[in-house]
Protein backbone atom coordinates (compact mmCIF):
# COMPACT_ATOMS: atom_id res chain seq x y z
CA UNK A 1 0.00 0.00 0.00
CA UNK A 2 1.36 3.26 -0.92
CA UNK A 3 1.68 5.18 2.55
CA UNK A 4 -1.16 7.36 3.08
CA UNK A 5 0.99 9.62 5.20
CA UNK A 6 2.91 10.75 1.58
CA UNK A 7 -0.38 11.24 -0.42
CA UNK A 8 -1.50 13.62 2.39
CA UNK A 9 -0.14 16.90 2.51
CA UNK A 10 -0.90 18.73 6.24
CA UNK A 11 -2.27 22.52 6.02
CA UNK A 12 -0.46 24.89 8.10
CA UNK A 13 -1.78 27.68 9.92
CA UNK A 14 0.19 28.81 12.41
CA UNK A 15 -0.57 30.33 15.94
CA UNK A 16 -1.72 33.78 15.56
CA UNK A 17 -0.15 34.43 18.96
CA UNK A 18 1.56 32.16 20.92
CA UNK A 19 2.66 31.75 24.29
CA UNK A 20 4.71 34.58 25.49
CA UNK A 21 8.29 33.14 25.46
CA UNK A 22 9.04 33.67 29.37
CA UNK A 23 5.44 32.08 30.17
CA UNK A 24 6.32 28.71 28.53
CA UNK A 25 10.20 28.84 29.79
CA UNK A 26 8.10 29.06 33.43
CA UNK A 27 5.25 26.01 32.15
CA UNK A 28 8.37 24.00 31.14
CA UNK A 29 10.78 24.33 34.69
CA UNK A 30 7.99 23.05 35.92
CA UNK A 31 5.39 21.24 33.68
CA UNK A 32 3.62 18.77 36.02
CA UNK A 33 1.54 16.37 33.95
CA UNK A 34 -1.51 17.33 31.48
CA UNK A 35 -2.63 21.01 32.44
CA UNK A 36 -0.53 22.79 29.78
CA UNK A 37 -0.75 22.39 25.96
CA UNK A 38 1.55 23.22 23.42
CA UNK A 39 0.36 25.46 20.79
CA UNK A 40 -1.20 23.90 17.92
CA UNK A 41 -2.68 20.87 17.41
CA UNK A 42 -3.41 18.54 14.60
CA UNK A 43 -6.55 18.28 13.05
CA UNK A 44 -7.94 15.31 10.39
CA UNK A 45 -11.78 14.91 9.26
CA UNK A 46 -13.57 11.63 8.50
CA UNK A 47 -16.84 11.60 6.31
CA UNK A 48 -18.20 8.67 4.70
CA UNK A 49 -18.02 10.33 1.35
CA UNK A 50 -14.54 11.42 1.29
CA UNK A 51 -12.89 9.19 3.88
CA UNK A 52 -9.57 11.05 6.09
CA UNK A 53 -9.39 14.64 4.34
CA UNK A 54 -8.58 18.02 5.32
CA UNK A 55 -5.54 17.19 7.56
CA UNK A 56 -3.99 20.10 9.40
CA UNK A 57 -1.78 21.54 12.04
CA UNK A 58 -3.80 24.52 13.15
CA UNK A 59 -3.53 26.28 16.55
CA UNK A 60 -4.76 24.75 19.76
CA UNK A 61 -8.15 26.35 20.89
CA UNK A 62 -11.72 25.52 21.66
CA UNK A 63 -13.26 23.32 18.78
CA UNK A 64 -16.64 23.70 17.82
CA UNK A 65 -19.16 21.00 17.82
CA UNK A 66 -22.98 20.40 17.19
CA UNK A 67 -25.08 19.71 20.36
CA UNK A 68 -26.11 16.11 18.86
CA UNK A 69 -22.99 15.37 17.91
CA UNK A 70 -23.10 11.49 19.08
CA UNK A 71 -20.01 11.47 20.90
CA UNK A 72 -21.80 13.58 23.53
CA UNK A 73 -24.72 11.40 23.68
CA UNK A 74 -23.30 7.65 22.99
CA UNK A 75 -19.69 8.66 23.67
CA UNK A 76 -18.05 7.27 20.58
CA UNK A 77 -14.44 8.05 21.38
CA UNK A 78 -10.78 6.45 21.64
CA UNK A 79 -7.44 7.87 22.65
CA UNK A 80 -3.93 6.98 22.44
CA UNK A 81 -1.28 8.14 24.87
CA UNK A 82 2.60 8.43 24.12
CA UNK A 83 5.84 10.52 24.45
CA UNK A 84 8.13 12.43 21.92
CA UNK A 85 11.78 12.42 24.10
CA UNK A 86 14.83 14.92 23.18
CA UNK A 87 18.19 12.81 22.92
CA UNK A 88 21.39 13.68 23.85
CA UNK A 89 22.09 14.71 20.89
CA UNK A 90 19.29 17.39 20.96
CA UNK A 91 17.40 14.70 17.99
CA UNK A 92 13.37 13.90 18.45
CA UNK A 93 13.01 10.29 19.15
CA UNK A 94 9.10 8.63 19.42
CA UNK A 95 8.72 5.42 21.57
CA UNK A 96 7.26 2.68 19.48
CA UNK A 97 4.06 5.03 18.07
CA UNK A 98 3.77 2.07 15.25
CA UNK A 99 2.32 0.21 17.97
CA UNK A 100 0.17 2.69 19.46
CA UNK A 101 -1.15 3.06 15.76
CA UNK A 102 -2.61 -0.60 15.60
CA UNK A 103 -3.63 -0.25 19.07
CA UNK A 104 -5.69 2.76 17.70
CA UNK A 105 -7.36 0.69 15.36
CA UNK A 106 -8.00 -1.53 17.56
CA UNK A 107 -9.98 0.21 19.87
CA UNK A 108 -11.71 1.97 16.40
CA UNK A 109 -12.94 -1.62 15.73
CA UNK A 110 -14.28 -2.46 18.77
CA UNK A 111 -16.13 1.32 19.14
CA UNK A 112 -17.70 1.19 15.30
CA UNK A 113 -15.32 3.89 14.19
CA UNK A 114 -12.99 4.20 11.09
CA UNK A 115 -9.82 3.39 11.25
CA UNK A 116 -6.81 5.49 10.16
CA UNK A 117 -4.29 4.32 8.34
CA UNK A 118 -0.93 3.88 10.62
CA UNK A 119 1.48 5.82 8.61
CA UNK A 120 -1.15 8.51 8.93
CA UNK A 121 -1.55 8.43 12.39
CA UNK A 122 2.42 8.06 12.90
CA UNK A 123 2.61 11.18 10.56
CA UNK A 124 0.16 13.24 12.41
CA UNK A 125 1.78 12.71 15.68
CA UNK A 126 5.00 13.66 14.24
CA UNK A 127 3.83 16.79 12.54
CA UNK A 128 2.63 17.80 15.88
CA UNK A 129 5.71 17.43 17.78
CA UNK A 130 7.89 19.18 15.25
CA UNK A 131 4.77 22.20 14.82
CA UNK A 132 5.50 22.51 18.86
CA UNK A 133 9.58 21.03 19.13
CA UNK A 134 10.20 24.59 21.52
CA UNK A 135 7.73 22.96 24.27
CA UNK A 136 9.98 19.85 25.32
CA UNK A 137 10.53 20.24 29.15
CA UNK A 138 13.52 21.54 30.75
CA UNK A 139 13.44 19.27 33.47
CA UNK A 140 15.66 15.92 33.98
CA UNK A 141 13.23 12.93 32.82
CA UNK A 142 10.96 15.88 31.03
CA UNK A 143 9.03 14.60 27.81
CA UNK A 144 6.37 16.13 25.60
CA UNK A 145 3.46 13.63 26.21
CA UNK A 146 0.64 13.27 23.05
CA UNK A 147 -2.69 13.05 22.85
CA UNK A 148 -4.20 11.61 19.69
CA UNK A 149 -8.11 10.78 20.03
CA UNK A 150 -11.35 11.05 17.73
CA UNK A 151 -14.38 11.24 18.24
CA UNK A 152 -18.03 11.16 16.59
CA UNK A 153 -19.17 14.67 15.13
CA UNK A 154 -22.10 13.53 13.18
CA UNK A 155 -25.61 15.48 14.47
CA UNK A 156 -27.71 12.49 14.85
CA UNK A 157 -29.35 11.37 18.39
CA UNK A 158 -30.45 7.42 16.68
CA UNK A 159 -28.41 4.96 18.10
CA UNK A 160 -25.76 3.16 15.09
CA UNK A 161 -22.56 4.38 14.49
CA UNK A 162 -21.76 8.20 13.38
CA UNK A 163 -20.86 8.72 9.71
CA UNK A 164 -18.82 11.36 10.40
CA UNK A 165 -15.45 11.81 12.81
CA UNK A 166 -12.48 14.04 14.08
CA UNK A 167 -8.91 13.18 14.89
CA UNK A 168 -7.16 15.49 16.80
CA UNK A 169 -3.83 15.27 18.18
CA UNK A 170 -2.84 17.27 21.33
CA UNK A 171 0.79 17.72 23.36
CA UNK A 172 1.60 18.46 26.64
CA UNK A 173 4.92 19.15 28.13
CA UNK A 174 5.15 16.41 31.21
CA UNK A 175 7.80 16.45 34.26
CA UNK A 176 9.31 13.52 35.64
CA UNK A 177 6.50 12.57 38.25
CA UNK A 178 7.59 9.47 38.69
CA UNK A 179 11.54 9.35 39.85
CA UNK A 180 13.27 6.46 40.13
CA UNK A 181 13.96 5.99 43.98
CA UNK A 182 9.97 7.26 44.30
CA UNK A 183 7.85 5.76 47.47
CA UNK A 184 5.79 2.98 46.33
CA UNK A 185 2.30 3.35 46.07
CA UNK A 186 -0.52 2.30 48.08
CA UNK A 187 -3.26 0.25 46.43
CA UNK A 188 -6.99 0.03 46.99
CA UNK A 189 -8.81 -3.30 45.70
CA UNK A 190 -12.07 -2.47 44.22
CA UNK A 191 -15.74 -3.96 44.42
CA UNK A 192 -16.67 -2.42 41.31
CA UNK A 193 -15.84 -4.23 37.81
CA UNK A 194 -13.81 -2.11 35.24
CA UNK A 195 -14.22 -4.67 32.66
CA UNK A 196 -16.38 -7.80 31.56
CA UNK A 197 -15.53 -10.37 29.28
CA UNK A 198 -16.80 -9.54 25.66
CA UNK A 199 -16.89 -5.73 26.86
CA UNK A 200 -14.49 -2.71 25.77
CA UNK A 201 -11.67 -3.59 28.44
CA UNK A 202 -9.13 -3.82 26.27
CA UNK A 203 -10.26 -0.57 23.69
CA UNK A 204 -8.46 2.65 25.02
CA UNK A 205 -11.87 5.06 25.40
CA UNK A 206 -12.93 7.46 27.53
CA UNK A 207 -16.12 5.69 28.20
CA UNK A 208 -13.57 2.75 30.28
CA UNK A 209 -12.31 5.51 32.41
CA UNK A 210 -15.47 7.51 33.16
CA UNK A 211 -16.53 4.24 34.79
CA UNK A 212 -13.15 4.09 36.95
CA UNK A 213 -13.50 7.84 37.97
CA UNK A 214 -15.92 6.34 41.34
CA UNK A 215 -13.75 3.41 42.01
CA UNK A 216 -10.66 6.00 41.69
CA UNK A 217 -12.51 8.55 44.00
CA UNK A 218 -12.99 5.76 46.62
CA UNK A 219 -9.33 4.95 46.96
CA UNK A 220 -8.27 8.64 47.76
CA UNK A 221 -10.83 8.36 49.96
CA UNK A 222 -9.38 5.65 51.58
CA UNK A 223 -6.00 6.79 51.57
CA UNK A 224 -4.91 4.97 48.72
CA UNK A 225 -3.44 6.19 45.72
CA UNK A 226 -4.67 3.68 42.96
CA UNK A 227 -7.09 1.75 42.61
CA UNK A 228 -7.10 -2.22 41.74
CA UNK A 229 -9.41 -4.20 39.33
CA UNK A 230 -10.50 -8.28 39.80
CA UNK A 231 -11.67 -9.75 37.21
CA UNK A 232 -15.84 -9.40 36.87
CA UNK A 233 -16.76 -13.22 36.95
CA UNK A 234 -15.05 -14.35 40.27
CA UNK A 235 -13.91 -11.25 41.75
CA UNK A 236 -10.43 -13.15 42.42
CA UNK A 237 -7.91 -12.87 39.32
CA UNK A 238 -6.06 -9.89 39.15
CA UNK A 239 -6.71 -7.61 36.21
CA UNK A 240 -4.96 -3.91 36.19
CA UNK A 241 -5.09 -0.46 38.22
CA UNK A 242 -7.13 2.17 36.64
CA UNK A 243 -4.84 2.99 33.82
CA UNK A 244 -1.42 0.76 34.25
CA UNK A 245 -0.88 -3.14 34.28
CA UNK A 246 0.75 -5.07 36.71
CA UNK A 247 3.89 -7.12 37.28
CA UNK A 248 4.87 -9.44 40.38
CA UNK A 249 8.16 -10.61 40.75
CA UNK A 250 9.04 -13.70 42.89
CA UNK A 251 12.07 -14.23 45.22
CA UNK A 252 13.54 -16.63 41.86
CA UNK A 253 13.60 -14.39 39.84
CA UNK A 254 10.02 -15.52 38.05
CA UNK A 255 7.70 -12.81 36.94
CA UNK A 256 4.02 -12.94 36.44
CA UNK A 257 1.60 -10.48 34.53
CA UNK A 258 -1.99 -10.99 33.84
CA UNK A 259 -2.51 -12.50 30.00
CA UNK A 260 -4.13 -10.40 27.25
CA UNK A 261 -7.61 -11.70 27.44
CA UNK A 262 -9.97 -8.93 26.59
CA UNK A 263 -10.47 -7.54 29.71
CA UNK A 264 -7.11 -5.52 30.42
CA UNK A 265 -5.28 -3.16 28.10
CA UNK A 266 -2.88 -4.33 26.02
CA UNK A 267 -0.28 -1.95 27.12
CA UNK A 268 2.77 -1.20 25.34
CA UNK A 269 5.15 -0.45 28.12
CA UNK A 270 3.88 -3.93 29.22
CA UNK A 271 4.86 -5.74 26.61
CA UNK A 272 8.43 -3.99 25.89
CA UNK A 273 8.83 -4.83 29.97
CA UNK A 274 8.01 -8.29 29.19
CA UNK A 275 10.64 -8.45 26.18
CA UNK A 276 13.62 -6.60 28.47
CA UNK A 277 13.11 -9.51 31.58
CA UNK A 278 13.15 -12.27 28.94
CA UNK A 279 16.60 -10.49 27.44
CA UNK A 280 17.76 -10.37 31.17
CA UNK A 281 17.36 -13.98 31.21
CA UNK A 282 14.36 -14.10 33.62
CA UNK A 283 10.96 -16.31 32.96
CA UNK A 284 7.98 -13.83 32.04
CA UNK A 285 4.59 -16.28 33.05
CA UNK A 286 1.37 -14.30 31.17
CA UNK A 287 -0.87 -16.56 33.32
CA UNK A 288 -3.66 -15.56 36.00
CA UNK A 289 -2.79 -14.69 39.47
CA UNK A 290 -5.00 -14.80 41.89
CA UNK A 291 -5.43 -11.65 45.17
CA UNK A 292 -4.94 -14.46 47.72
CA UNK A 293 -2.12 -16.24 46.35
CA UNK A 294 -0.85 -12.81 46.02
CA UNK A 295 -1.41 -11.95 49.87
CA UNK A 296 0.19 -15.33 50.70
CA UNK A 297 2.86 -15.05 48.67
CA UNK A 298 3.85 -11.74 49.94
CA UNK A 299 3.37 -13.17 53.14
CA UNK A 300 5.69 -16.10 52.99
CA UNK A 301 8.66 -13.90 50.48
CA UNK A 302 7.89 -15.72 47.46
CA UNK A 303 7.04 -12.69 45.88
CA UNK A 304 9.23 -9.83 46.60
CA UNK A 305 8.37 -7.01 44.22
CA UNK A 306 5.31 -5.72 42.34
CA UNK A 307 5.08 -2.77 40.10
CA UNK A 308 2.43 -1.25 37.36
CA UNK A 309 3.47 0.55 34.21
CA UNK A 310 2.60 2.70 31.66
CA UNK A 311 3.27 5.23 29.29
CA UNK A 312 2.82 8.33 32.08
CA UNK A 313 4.61 7.26 34.68
CA UNK A 314 7.24 4.67 33.17
CA UNK A 315 7.14 2.16 35.84
CA UNK A 316 5.74 2.35 39.50
CA UNK A 317 6.33 0.13 42.20
CA UNK A 318 3.33 -0.70 44.49
CA UNK A 319 4.71 -1.02 48.56
CA UNK A 320 1.04 -1.72 50.11
CA UNK A 321 -2.16 -3.71 49.29
CA UNK A 322 -5.33 -2.75 51.08
CA UNK A 323 -8.95 -4.19 50.85
CA UNK A 324 -12.13 -5.36 52.14
CA UNK A 325 -10.47 -8.33 53.93
CA UNK A 326 -7.62 -6.38 55.46
CA UNK A 327 -3.63 -5.03 53.84
CA UNK A 328 -0.53 -6.41 53.37
CA UNK A 329 2.58 -4.94 52.86
CA UNK A 330 4.95 -5.82 49.13
CA UNK A 331 8.54 -6.48 50.29
CA UNK A 332 10.38 -3.86 52.12
CA UNK A 333 7.13 -1.17 50.98
CA UNK A 334 9.90 0.64 48.79
CA UNK A 335 10.66 0.12 45.23
CA UNK A 336 12.33 -3.22 44.72
CA UNK A 337 15.19 -4.03 42.88
CA UNK A 338 14.36 -5.81 39.65
CA UNK A 339 11.18 -3.28 39.17
CA UNK A 340 14.21 -0.29 39.39
CA UNK A 341 16.34 -2.26 37.12
CA UNK A 342 13.69 -2.81 34.28
CA UNK A 343 12.79 0.53 35.00
CA UNK A 344 16.07 1.78 34.00
CA UNK A 345 16.66 -0.46 31.23
CA UNK A 346 13.47 1.24 29.47
CA UNK A 347 13.94 4.59 29.96
CA UNK A 348 18.01 4.59 29.03
CA UNK A 349 16.37 3.15 25.74
CA UNK A 350 13.35 5.51 25.24
CA UNK A 351 16.31 8.06 25.52
CA UNK A 352 18.54 7.24 23.42
CA UNK A 353 20.84 6.19 26.08
CA UNK A 354 21.30 2.31 25.59
CA UNK A 355 21.07 0.51 22.59
CA UNK A 356 17.78 -0.05 20.52
CA UNK A 357 18.06 -3.76 19.38
CA UNK A 358 14.25 -3.99 19.17
CA UNK A 359 13.52 -0.51 17.05
CA UNK A 360 11.63 0.88 19.49
CA UNK A 361 12.84 4.35 18.99
CA UNK A 362 11.48 6.53 16.19
CA UNK A 363 13.96 9.22 15.26
CA UNK A 364 11.79 12.08 13.67
CA UNK A 365 14.32 14.96 13.95
C1 LIG B 1 -3.12 3.20 28.40
C2 LIG B 1 -3.44 2.20 29.46
C3 LIG B 1 -2.47 1.35 30.01
C4 LIG B 1 -0.98 1.45 29.69
O1 LIG B 1 -0.69 1.33 28.36
P1 LIG B 1 0.71 1.88 27.79
O2 LIG B 1 0.66 1.59 26.35
O3 LIG B 1 1.77 1.14 28.50
O4 LIG B 1 0.75 3.33 28.12
C5 LIG B 1 -2.87 0.40 30.93
N1 LIG B 1 -4.16 0.30 31.32
C6 LIG B 1 -5.11 1.11 30.84
C7 LIG B 1 -6.50 0.95 31.30
C8 LIG B 1 -4.79 2.09 29.89
O5 LIG B 1 -5.74 2.89 29.42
Amino acid sequence: MASAADTFAFARIPHPAPVAADVRAQVLANPGFGTAFSDHMVSIEYDEAQGWHDAKVMPYGPIPLDPAASVLHYAQEIFEGLKAYRLADGGIALFRPEANAARFNASARRLAMPELPEALFVEAVRQQVLADKDWFPTVEGGSLYLRPFMFATEAFLGVRPSKKYRFLVIASPAGNYFKSGAPAVSIWVSDYTRAAPGGTGAAKCGGNYAASLVPTAEAFLRGHDQVLFLDAAEHRWIEELGGMNLFFVMADGTIVTPPLGGTILPGITRESLIALAREEGLTVREERYALDQWRDDAASGKLVETFACGTAAVVTPVGKVAGRDGEFAIGSGGPGQLTQKLRARLVAIQRGEAADSHGWVKRIA
